[in-house]
């Protein structure tokens, strides 16, 4: 049993698909979560289908989105570091990573939860789980909370072995989809579809949706 979650993203919905289940599970059983978010993902293309914001108005709108997808999963605890969207590779990674430190002390997590550097195939993901690591690295170890990451490029079974957590969060798939469905810009018609296809069962949905997966990172 946790007794307190941060999970640490570059961009608002990286949460949505991979995380949410787990972070609602937690939030149900009062387990308090925090949400880093770096970039509010103002360069992103998807602006709604049909459009619901333009270039000038996208960084807003995906904040209001992100603050809908974080109440519907219980995060009390949004922070939005407000960082360039698409340049996190370019940040200086102690930079990221001191700031990351100084949120880990102050929240003091017993678990932190982000991209796998090296695996998780866009370079402000693997930026931001590359800096995570590099400030948990500064913990000593009978203090430093545990780390799941998230990988999802091609290689990433072969490279890494299978992942070592599965949570099953049909229990809060509702909660989940609420979140993927929060973010109404990145939302395809696909994804608009949910709600009925998880109604109807429809296995293939089911599966991907109810299981969320993790590599516990070793620091050895
Ligand atoms: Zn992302």
């Amino acid at each position: 049993m946790e007794s307190r979650v941060l999970v640490i993203f570059p961009h608002p919905d990286d949460e949505a698909f991979g995380v949410s289940g787990t972070i609602a599970l937690h939030t149900e059983k009062g387990i308090p979560v925090t949400y880093v978010c770096c970039t509010l993902g103002e360069m992103g293309r998807n602006m709604g289908n049909p459009p619901i914001a333009n270039r000038e108005t996208l960084p807003q709108i995906r904040k209001n989105e992100l603050i809908n997808a974080a109440n519907a999963i219980g995060i009390e605890d949004l922070r939005m570091l407000g960082l360039r969207d698409k340049t996190l590779e370019f940040e200086d990674v102690t930079d990221l990573a001191d700031r990351f430190l100084k949120i880990i002390e102050e929240v003091k997590p017993s678990l932190v939860i982000t991209f796998y550097p090296g695996y998780s195939v866009h370079p402000d993901h693997d930026a931001t789980g590359y800096a995570v690591v590099q400030a948990m690295k500064q913990i000593p170890e009978p203090r430093r909370p545990k780390l799941y990451c998230l990988a999802f490029s091609n290689d990433c079974i072969e490279k890494l072995g299978k992942p070592d957590v599965y949570i099953d969060v049909s229990m809060v798939i509702d909660k989940k989809i609420a979140c993927i469905l929060a973010h109404e810009t990145q939302a395809s018609g696909f994804m608009k579809e949910l709600p009925n296809k998880l109604k109807n069962k429809d296995p293939e949905v089911l599966k991907s949706f109810t299981t969320e997966r993790f590599w516990t990172y070793s620091f050895k």
